[in-house]
C-alpha cells in the first residue's frame, strides 16, 4: 500500500472515488511466493478475476506470473496482455460447452469441473487435447461459507467420490488427463488444508499415468484486520517440497505444483479513496456518508468483509466512533462502530486491502459512475482507467422511444 501523502496527491489529481494500486506491493507478494516455493517446481497463475485491468495483467506478465481465467473473456484479455496460451489456465464453471471449445481453440489449458462436460470433451476430442480435472476433495476451508468452495453443497469441482465415474469416461474416450486441480475457497489460513488436499490429489494422481501438474488453487489469506495473520506460505513451501520429494522417491514421478493466487497478490496493493460528504448525527450513532457505496466496493455488504478505514486528511485527529455508509439508496453500511481519526466533511478516507474484488465487482447501480483506477509504478501515477462519464451510462442502451 502506498504512503498517505501519495494517496492524497492521487485523490487531488484524479478526484474521488478512486482505486489506487501500488505495483511494488504486488511485486513484493509475488516474490514472497516464489521464494517460499523455491524448492518445488511451482508455477503461479494469477487469478485475474480479482483485478483484471489490462495494465495489471501486463505487470503480472512482466513479473513472470501465469494467468488463471474463469471466463473466455478473461482468457482473451490475458492473450491481449501478452501471455502465451500455455501460460493460461481456463477454469470455467457452468459455462456453455462451446465456451470451453473456444478455450481449446485458443490453445490454453482447460480445466474441467463437471462429469457431463468431461464426457462431451472426451467424445469430441478423444486424446487429441490434454485436460485438467477439477476435483472437489470435500475439505472444509475458507473464511466463511460464502467463499468456501470445497464443501458438500458446493457447485465446484467433481467429487472425489465420483472418481470411478471419471475413470470410466477417461478409459472409454481415451482422454489425456495431464493435471488435477482443487480450489477449496478463499482466505485459508490453515496450511493443513493445502497439505491434506495435496495428499488427496497425489493419491488420485497414481491412477492417471500422464499427470504433469497438481494445481492446488488458492485461497491464500492476507491480513485485513490488525489481528489477522497471512497464510504461512514459507512453511507451506517447505512442507510441499518434502511431500513431492517423498512422492518422487515412491513413484519416480515429480509433477509440477501450480497455484492460483488472486487476493494474495493484489489485495494489499490496493487502496480505495473516497470523500466524506456528510457527517450525520442521529440519536443512535454518528454516520459518515461518503461519495461511494456498494456500487463501488461490495465486499463489506456481500461477504461481511472487514476493510480498515483511515482518515487521510486528518490522521492525527482524536479517535471517534463512526458508522461509515455510502450514498446509495439502499442500506450500504461499510462499517459499524469504527474508530477513525475525527472526520470532517470533505476529508479523504481510505479503505485498505481494496485491490482484490473491489473495482472488479463494481456496478453502475443508482446510475452512478464507476471510479477511476490509478497505478503507482516507479514514482509515476498512471491513470489506468478513466472514471465513467454520463455518456457511459447510455452507451449500450437503445433509445427506441
Ligand atoms: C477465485 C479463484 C481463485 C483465487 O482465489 P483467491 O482467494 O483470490 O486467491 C483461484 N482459483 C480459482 C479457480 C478461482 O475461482
Amino acid at each position: 500500500m502506498a504512503a498517505n501523502e501519495e494517496l492524497i496527491a492521487v485523490a487531488k489529481e484524479f478526484g474521488t472515488p478512486v482505486y489506487v494500486y501500488d505495483a511494488n506491493k504486488i511485486k513484493e507478494q509475488y516474490n514472497k511466493l516464489t521464494t517460499a516455493f523455491e524448492h518445488t517446481n511451482a508455477k503461479f497463475f494469477y487469478a485475474c478475476k480479482s483485478l483484471t485491468n489490462i495494465n495489471i495483467l501486463k505487470y503480472m506478465h512482466s513479473l513472470g506470473a501465469n494467468l488463471d481465467c474463469v471466463s473466455i473473456q478473461e482468457v482473451k484479455l490475458g492473450l491481449k496482455a501478452g501471455f502465451a496460451p500455455e501460460q493460461i489456465m481456463f477454469t470455467p464453471n457452468c459455462v456453455d460447452f462451446e465456451e470451453i471449445v473456444e478455450g481449446k481453440e485458443l490453445n490454453v489449458h482447460i480445466n474441467i469441473d463437471n462429469i457431463s462436460i468431461l464426457e462431451r470433451f472426451g467424445n469430441r476430442f478423444g486424446n487429441s487435447y490434454p485436460v485438467c480435472i477439477r476435483l472437489n476433495p470435500h475439505i472444509m476451508a475458507g473464511g466463511n461459507y460464502k467463499i468456501s468452495t470445497g464443501h458438500i453443497d458446493s457447485k465446484f469441482g467433481i467429487s472425489i467420490h465420483q472418481l470411478r465415474h471419471i475413470e470410466r469416461i477417461v478409459k472409454s474416450t481415451g482422454l489425456h488427463v495431464n493435471g488435477l486441480h482443487m480450489h477449496t475457497g478463499s482466505e485459508i489460513k490453515d496450511i493443513g488444508v493445502f497439505l491434506t488436499g495435496l495428499d488427496v490429489m497425489l493419491d488420485v494422481a497414481t491412477r492417471f499415468p500422464d499427470i504433469e501438474f497438481i494445481d492446488l488453487g488458492s485461497g491464500f489469506k492476507v491480513p485485513y484486520q490488525e489481528t489477522d495473520m497471512e497464510t504461512d506460505v514459507k512453511t507451506l513451501g517447505e512442507r510441499i517440497a518434502e511431500t513431492f520429494d517423498k512422492y518422487e522417491q515412491e513413484t519416480g514421478k515429480k509433477p509440477d505444483v501450480w497455484f492460483e493466487p488472486g487476493k494474495y497478490l493484489v489485495s494489499e496493493s490496493g487502496d480505495f479513496i473516497v470523500k466524506a460528504n456528510v457527517i450525520k448525527h442521529t440519536t443512535a450513532t454518528v454516520f459518515v456518508g461518503v461519495n461511494s457505496g456498494f456500487n463501488h466496493l461490495i465486499r463489506p455488504m456481500f461477504y461481511e468483509a472487514y476493510h480498515k478505514i483511515e482518515n487521510l486528511s486528518n490522521p492525527h485527529g482524536a479517535d471517534r466512533i463512526y458508522t461509515v455508509v455510502g450514498n446509495i439508496c439502499e442500506t450500504d453500511t461499510f462499517a459499524w462502530d469504527r474508530k477513525i481519526a475525527e472526520v470532517r466533511e470533505s476529508d479523504f478516507l481510505v479503505f485498505r486491502n481494496a485491490g482484490a474484488y473491489g473495482f472488479e465487482m463494481s456496478s453502475n447501480f443508482n446510475s452512478r459512475l464507476k471510479p477511476a483506477e490509478v497505478l503507482l509504478l516507479d514514482d509515476k501515477k498512471l491513470l489506468i482507467r478513466k472514471r465513467d462519464t454520463f455518456e457511459d451510462l447510455l452507451k449500450n442502451q437503445v433509445e427506441v422511444l
